[in-house]
Formats: C-alpha cells, sequence, structure tokens
C-alpha cells in the first residue's frame, strides 16, 4: 500500500460525472446532504452489523452517530460518522478512479438526452453516484476516513477539477468526515440556493429526507437559557431527525412520502414502489413487516448465483441480517424491504434461522400477503399491473414452477398475451371468453410473439374462433407443465397432435382420404425419416401447406431446446408428425410428383422444401439450411 501524497486524475467517466454535477441547473441542490447522510448510515449499519461477530469493532459505548458542523464564516459543511470507514484502496475505487458500472449507465442515459435535468436526483440515487452530487454545491471536497480495525486514515481532496490528492493522514476514531466548501456565488440561472450552513435550512433538509434515519443526526445549536436580564446563550446538541424506524409507527400516522422516502433510502431505486405492504401480526409470533412492490425493473443489481430475496430481518429493532433469504421464495426475490420480530432470539444464528419454524410461517404469511396485495391490484389498477406483470412476470411466473403450495394463486395472478386480444389476458378471462364447445385451454410455445401469432398452428384455432395463448417467456414451457390445468380446464398445446378441432363428417372424409393416401403419406415419410415420425393428413390446416405437431407423449420443442441448453447435451430431438393439407396447391402438386414414376427426385426435393417450410413457420432453425436454399432456387428458376 503507498503512503506518500499522489495526485491521480479521475477516469474519464467520472470527470464527465464531474461536469455534469457542477454546472447542474437543478434546484433541488440540497439533496447532496441526503446523499451524504444515507451513505453516512449504510456505514454505520455496516459496523453495526460486523461488531455482531467482532465486539471489538464496536464503538464507543455502542454510540452511533451523524454530524452536521456548519461554519457558516468559512461557508463550510462537515458531515462525520463513526462508521465503517474506508482504506485507502477502498476510497480510491469507490470514491475516485474507478467508474463503477453505475456511473456508466447513469451517463448513457443522460448522453441519451431523453432525460430531463428534473430526473436528475432520482437518476443520482438509482445509478449509486450520490457522493459526487457534493459537486453540485461545493467547490472543493475534502473526504477524511480511517477504517475500523486500522490504525492510519487517509485524505482525499478534490476541486471537481479532473483530478484528486490522496495521503495517508490521522484520524482519532474510525468512521468518516466530508468537508464541503461551498461556492461563492450561485450563478443568477441558477436561482435562490439556500445557505447551507444555516441551522434552519439544515433542519428542513434534514426532516424532509432523512427522518426516518435511525442513528441520530447531531448538530450544534445555540439556544437562549433564562429570560430578561438573566438571558444567555447556551450551545448544546440538538437530534435533527426523529429516528424512530418508520416501520414502528403507525400506518396511519405515515404519509405516503414517508413511505416513498423509505423505500429509497432501502432500495436505492428512486422510482415510486407501485405498493407498501405495512402490517403487525400478533398472536403467536409477534412482528411487524415492511414490504414493498416495485412497479419497475430499476437497478436491480445484476443477479449472480442462485436467485434468491433478499429482505432484511430485525429482532426488536437490531438489524440481524441485512439480506435474509428465507422470508421469501425465490420467485419474490423482486421484493424489498423487512421482518421486525419481537421473540426471535437476538444472539440466533444463519444457520438456525434457515429452519426456524417461526420463520417458516411468518414466511407463508408474507407471500399470502403479497398474492393478495398482487390480486387486488389486477383486479382494481390494470394500468400500473402491467406496468409490474412486464418486469415482473417472468419472476412470479416460476412461482408455478416451483410450486411450493401457492401454484393455483400464482397462476391466477398471471398474464398471458393472447391470439384474439393485443393486451395479455389472465386464464381466468379466456376461460370466459371460451365458446360453448371448447373444453381446454389452449397455447402455444415458442421464443417470440410475432412468429406466434403467424403460426400456421393457430390457423384452425382461429377458424372456429377459439383463442390460444402464445407464450414466449422462458419460464411458460415448464410453468404450464407443471400448472397442467386450471379451474378444471386442461391445458393443451396448440402443436399438440390429437387437439380436436373437427365435426364427426369432417372427420370421416379426412380418415377416408387418409386411407386412400396410404401409399403416398409413406413415400413422404422417406426422405424426412431422420427427422419425421408420422406423414398424415391436417385437420387443422386453412391456408398453409404443412405443419408439425407434437406426437401427444413427447417433450415439445421449446422444452426439448431449454434442456439442450441448460444440459449442454446434443439431446436427439423427437420425431414429430408432419401433417399436410390436402386442400393446399403445393400439395396437390406433391400428389401429382408421386403418380408420375419419372419425377422421382423431385417429388423428394419437394417432400423436403415442405418440410423446411413448416419448419421455418413455426420459428424452428433449418436443419441443412444451405442445402434449402438450393432446392428453393432450382424451383424458383423451373417456375
Ligand atoms: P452509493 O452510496 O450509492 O454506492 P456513492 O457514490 O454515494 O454511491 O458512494 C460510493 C461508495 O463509497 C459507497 O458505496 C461506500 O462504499 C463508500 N462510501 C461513501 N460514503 C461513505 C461513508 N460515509 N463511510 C464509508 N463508506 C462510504
Amino acid at each position: 500500500m503507498s503512503t506518500e501524497t499522489s495526485t491521480m486524475e479521475f477516469q474519464a467517466e467520472v470527470q464527465e460525472l464531474l461536469q455534469i454535477m457542477i454546472h447542474s441547473l437543478y434546484s433541488h441542490k440540497e439533496i447532496f446532504l441526503r446523499e451524504l447522510i444515507s451513505n453516512a448510515s449504510d456505514a454505520l449499519d455496516k459496523r453495526r452489523f460486523e461488531a455482531v461477530t467482532r465486539p471489538e469493532w464496536q464503538a464507543e459505548e455502542e454510540k452511533y452517530w451523524i454530524r452536521l458542523d456548519p461554519d457558516p464564516e468559512q461557508q463550510s459543511l462537515t458531515v462525520s460518522d463513526n462508521g465503517i470507514g474506508m482504506s485507502r484502496d477502498e476510497v480510491v475505487q469507490n470514491i475516485g478512479t474507478i467508474a463503477r458500472s453505475g456511473t456508466r449507465k447513469f451517463l448513457e442515459e443522460l448522453r441519451s438526452g431523453d432525460k430531463a435535468a428534473t430526473d436528475l436526483p432520482q437518476m443520482i440515487g438509482q445509478f449509486g453516484v450520490g457522493f459526487y452530487s457534493c459537486f453540485m454545491v461545493a467547490d472543493e471536497v475534502e473526504l477524511l476516513t480511517r477504517k475500523v480495525g486500522e490504525s492510519k486514515a487517509t485524505l482525499w481532496q478534490s476541486e471537481g477539477d479532473g483530478r484528486y490528492r490522496i495521503e495517508e493522514a490521522e484520524r482519532d476514531q474510525p468512521g468518516t468526515t466530508i468537508r464541503l466548501h461551498f461556492k461563492e456565488k450561485p450563478e443568477p440561472s441558477e436561482g435562490e440556493t439556500p445557505d447551507f450552513t444555516e441551522e434552519w435550512t439544515l433542519r428542513n433538509v434534514v426532516r424532509r429526507y432523512s427522518d426516518f434515519v435511525e442513528y441520530p443526526i447531531e448538530m450544534e445549536v445555540e439556544k437562549t437559557e433564562g429570560e430578561g436580564e438573566e438571558a444567555k446563550a447556551v450551545k448544546e446538541i440538538a437530534v435533527l431527525n426523529s429516528r424512530k424506524p418508520l416501520w414502528t409507527r403507525d400506518r396511519s400516522d405515515i404519509s405516503e412520502e414517508e413511505y416513498q422516502e423509505f423505500y429509497r433510502h432501502l432500495s436505492h431505486d428512486w422510482q415510486e414502489p407501485m405498493e407498501a405492504i405495512h402490517f403487525r401480526a400478533e398472536g403467536t409470533h409477534d412482528y411487524t413487516a415492511l414490504l414493498y412492490l416495485p412497479k419497475q425493473k430499476a437497478m436491480m443489481p445484476p443477479e449472480g448465483g442462485e436467485p434468491r430475496s433478499r429482505l432484511q430481518l430485525f429482532v426488536k429493532r437490531i438489524l440481524i441480517d441485512p439480506e435474509f433469504s428465507e422470508l421469501l421464495p425465490p420467485w419474490l426475490r423482486f421484493i424489498r424491504g423487512l421482518v421486525d420480530s419481537e421473540d426471535l432470539p437476538l444472539n440466533i444464528s444463519r444457520e438456525t434461522l434457515q429452519h426456524n419454524r417461526q420463520v417458516g410461517q411468518i414466511r407463508k404469511r408474507l407471500v399470502n400477503k403479497v398474492l393478495d396485495a398482487l390480486a387486488k391490484r389486477l383486479q382494481n389498477d390494470r394500468e400500473t399491473y402491467l406496468v409490474f406483470w412486464s418486469a415482473f412476470g417472468p419472476m412470479v411466473k416460476e412461482g408455478i414452477y416451483h410450486d411450493d403450495g401457492w401454484k393455483e394463486k400464482v397462476a391466477a395472478l398471471s398474464l398471458f398475451q393472447s391470439s384474439a386480444e393485443s393486451e395479455p389476458v389472465t386464464l381466468a378471462e379466456y376461460i370466459e371468453r371460451m365458446p360453448e364447445q371448447q373444453k381446454e385451454i389452449y397455447y402455444l410455445l415458442g421464443e417470440d410473439s410475432k412468429t406466434l401469432a403467424s403460426s400456421p398452428h393457430l390457423e384452425a384455432f382461429q377458424a372456429k374462433g377459439m383463442e390460444v395463448l402464445l407464450l414466449t417467456d422462458p419460464v411458460d414451457a415448464f410453468a404450464i407443465d407443471r400448472l397442467h390445468e386450471f379451474e378444471g380446464k386442461p391445458l393443451k398445446s396448440a402443436e399438440a397432435g390429437e387437439v380436436e378441432l373437427e365435426s364427426e363428417e369432417e372427420k370421416e372424409e379426412r380418415e377416408k382420404e387418409q386411407e386412400a393416401r396410404k401409399d403416398l403419406l409413406k413415400a413422404v415419410e422417406e426422405p424426412l425419416q431422420d427427422w419425421v415420425g408420422e406423414v398424415r393428413l391436417s385437420n387443422r390446416l386453412q391456408d398453409s401447406p404443412a405443419v408439425l405437431v407434437a406426437d401427444s407423449a413427447g417433450m415439445n420443442r421449446l422444452q426439448e431446446k431449454l434442456i439442450r441448453e441448460i444440459s449442454q447435451q446434443d439431446l436427439p430431438a423427437s420425431k414429430r408428425i408432419l401433417e399436410l393439407n390436402p386442400k393446399h396447391p403445393v400439395v396437390q402438386r406433391l400428389f401429382d410428383l408421386h403418380g408420375s414414376p419419372g419425377d422421382h427426385d423431385r417429388f423428394e426435393e419437394y417432400c423436403q422444401l415442405l418440410y423446411g417450410q413448416a419448419l421455418l413457420a413455426e420459428g424452428s432453425s433449418l436443419p441443412d439450411p444451405a442445402k434449402f436454399s438450393k432446392l428453393l432456387s432450382r424451383l424458383l428458376v423451373e417456375q
């Protein structure tokens, strides 16, 4: 580790970001303080959490605090905390040279130009570039920090001009102090910038943005004691925030704004959540839960490893685990929030918690609460639900597949694209619209709804006025398979071989023709035998010449594809059935060719072309594209 003073350059992206901050016209500049306090609070959380297993890391007298020291004469403000602090390397990493992925994304959005200046505060928080917002108000920033467990401190200083200085320093205690020197005169275009060294301003800003922070935000203030002649000014430490953890307060006392602010604090998502679920359970177990359903997939951290949910677990207001995964199943991992238990033991280990019965019961209750809230939203506010669903629907549907007891409820909340509607529909809505003779729910699996919508498989259904659900999420194949039926109606693939779509007479007629064409159908099978198990006449095609259907026992082709991808094995594809439309001119031409003995080669080529076409129509790829293309060219020339 280097100890000397060094002057370093910010990475280009950070410089660009600083320029944006420095020249920002955004009027709510006070959010810099929210960002600093929020960082301090995170640092205190970290220290307190680490101290559970390393008591020597505890703060003096277990007191954790954030302190503001304004200096009106110097036009400066110091924000300090006795949190975890940073090592020199961490300072360089977090505040210095490395443009973290967040910074890059932030800049991309800004450069794209469709974000207005008014979006800046949301974006600052969302992309984790909060510290740099200091440069909206300050022309010089100094950061002095000492990491818990280390004896040396680090001093970092920058004027936002593209460089920063870093050197070894001293600090009495672990923690971080950030000193801002405010810009002298705001440019006239910037409007009125408040004086951030004024007690009243600071009190207001803290109240507004950081009241729920559970650590005291302290500041020395002057108070008059005594009256008249006796009156004298005394200094005392005031706590600027009310500190009461939001979730311990009554729902009726919490404003919408406070819920939102707390969500931001918790999730670092600076958009409004869709909903807050806040309740107190009393009886066998006493606990309070506050769960937020986000609306959009804002800045969910990229998922790595096994998907798991993350809720904060408190016991009597003490944070036990910042990312406890047992309180919600993985398919609800987009939910942010916390549970504060009154009766779990404080010194409980993570391992014990995982198998704790009480935790299991809380989990059940939470899932039910979430599913009920979603059901209500679906019923009463479809528009918002649609936004939510397009972001998180695929995750929620994993709940059908995992089927830990909520399969039916989750299925009822699921929306699917349908061949008949442009907006997605629920299964119940689908059933309600089914024609009387229809007994099953039909679906078609594929990779995109456009290809599916023009699939030959749909033709007969559409001709009969039946809807087909067009399922394109990778999870759909497995979810549908697990669900099996909904409200007593079996779910059936429209690709399945044995879908009954014709009347008795039609069936009889087709079977007769089938019998008559027996030899011909066998002859078509010949050149396709590597891929096709059977060739028969179709009862479902209207405009297309041929279609591939699954043998009723076989796996559907999407499942096969997924399993092939997951297992990375060259699983042999199960052979399917090629159905031909006897009314189609192309098929009739095939029949003619079969009748003329000199055309055997042409007949085979026709078979291969028809098979290739059926594959393309359903969005599958060809086994031998070069050969297909050659055959097609030859045919085009002949015509
Ligand atoms: P964010 O807080 O959203 O990650 P910031 O730019 O505000 O983004 O901060 C960058 C990082 O610097 C933080 O994630 C944290 O690791 C570190 N940091 C900032 N302030 C402090 C502090 N007061 N104490 C300890 N670490 C801090």
